[in-house]
């Protein structure tokens, strides 16, 4: 299997250049050139054994190819099940059991894996760069944590992101390193791409990413989906509707794919925050990027989300990328009311990503819609206590790899907002990994 770039100006390439380079080099992101039809519609009896069926066609000829069975159980190593809620036809999807609690651990493990595999031992070790507004960190720092040949810096605005969140993004030591830097996640953002595209620093240091754009993000994620829709469809019939909180688009694009792969998944719908950029042009504005809004639901605090050109790639003209899919923006008043209301009207607490996909499904069902509708349930409660438990005036219980990463001390330090002061974090990173 081939890859090309969304913008049409790089050569096609295989599956290990694509996750080592994470960008094509015309700035565009990797998309396949084809997307292989497979059996997803036969359940199978682990989430891993899913998630191989669904990521060996896009892995023939790949030097890792042999280790994909070992990959695959390391990083779906924690289920994801399909829950049923009190109203008929109504199911959660928890995507939050693995050691940070959100729906990227998944694929952040097997991104870390895969990496692993494809590098060169006798390489330099690679310093992975990434910005982060609260989940994204954490899961690629728990991903990378002793991984020989790999250290982590995060960047994250300091503030922005949940206590439990920080905490969590700061917990690990050892080849990890968190960075607070006084600004918004735009401005992390914008130092990780400058220092990624700094001639003069990568001639040094080996430097890679993690981020929502890489493929070997996008395409394990592919898996849940696949499973959930396939034990679902064969034990009722139906198709499985999702609903699910977006920020960048990478766990949609996923669901798409799963989908387009041959997955018995039904409608896709998109919940968003206050961040109204896809509902805008779903409604048929043109599309326009937006300066990011924040929002209680931060993980989906974006203006421009990155995954949008995949999308655009995958359908003929904009009319038929409308056609396909329903985007809604959901505000904080109403993230606040609906996990409010939850525990008493679905028997649940959600995170408030999660209560704005639970929303749409309430609205779905004031209008007599009686279908099959999974909520994308993509972070645990526990992460945002301090918005959540005020709400629903209990205490959430705190998972256990939480609860164990709340126990080690915090090892974050602060990063002026400056090119020179990254250059010299990564240069030292570089130096001692
Ligand atoms: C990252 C994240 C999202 C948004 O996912 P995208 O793939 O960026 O659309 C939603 N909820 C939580 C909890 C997240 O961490």
């Amino acid at each position: 299997m081939k890859f090309v770039s969304t913008r049409g100006h790089a050569p096609a390439v295989g599956i290990d250049d694509a996750l080592v380079a994470g960008l094509a080099p015309d700035g565009g992101l990797y998309v396949p050139e084809s997307i292989p039809a497979v059996d997803l519609a036969t359940p199978r009896a682990t989430l891993a054994d899913t998630a191989l069926v669904t990521l060996a066609p896009w892995f023939e000829g790949s030097r890792i190819e042999s280790q994909l069975h070992a990959l695959c159980g390391h990083a779906f190593a924690f289920d994801a099940p399909l829950r049923p809620l009190a109203g008929p036809g109504d199911y959660l999807l928890e995507l939050f059991h693995g050691p940070t609690a959100a729906f990227k651990d998944y694929a952040a493990r097997f991104l870390a894996g895969a990496l692993g595999a494809l590098r060169d031992p006798a390489a330099q070790a690679t310093t992975i760069l990434v910005a982060t507004s609260g989940d994204t960190g954490a899961a690629v720092a728990a991903a990378f944590h002793r991984r020989p040949g790999f250290s982590v810096v995060i960047l994250y605005p300091d503030g922005r992101v949940s206590p439990r969140q920080a905490h969590g993004l700061e917990c690990w030591g050892d080849n990890v390193h968190a960075y607070r830097v006084d600004g918004s996640f735009d401005d992390c953002q914008r130092l990780a791409k400058q220092a990624l595209s700094d001639p003069t620093l990568r001639a040094r240091i080996a430097l890679g990413t993690a981020n929502s754009i890489s493929l070997g993000r996008l395409l394990p994620q592919a898996a849940y989906y696949a499973h959930a829709a396939a034990h679902h469809h064969t034990a009722s019939g139906h198709a499985l509707n999702l609903i699910i909180p977006t920020g960048n688009l990478g766990n949609a694009c996923a669901a798409y794919l799963a989908r387009a792969m041959g997955a018995p998944v039904g409608e896709i719908r998109l919940a968003c925050n206050a961040n109204d950029t896809l509902p805008q042009f779903f409604d048929g504005v043109d599309y326009a990027a937006q300066p990011t809004r924040a929002t209680l639901a931060n993980a989906m605090d974006v203006g421009a989300p990155s995954n949008f050109e995949r999308l655009r790639h995958w359908h003929v003209d904009d009319a038929a990328l409308r056609a396909a899919f329903v985007a809604r923006s959901v505000d904080d008043a109403t993230i606040r009311a609906t996990i409010r209301a939850a525990p008493a009207r679905h028997d649940i607490v959600p995170c408030p990503h999660t209560a704005t996909a639970l929303h749409l499904l309430e609205t779905l069902r004031t209008q007599g819609d009686g279908r099959d509708w999974a909520v994308v349930a993509t972070a645990h409660p526990a992460k945002f206590d301090s918005i959540v438990e005020p709400l629903v005036g209990a205490g959430v219980e705190l998972p256990s790899a939480l609860a164990a990463c709340l126990a080690r001390p915090a090892h974050g330090a602060h990063l002026d907002d400056s090119d020179d002061a990254l250059a010299r974090v990564l240069l030292k990173t570089g130096a001692s990994a």
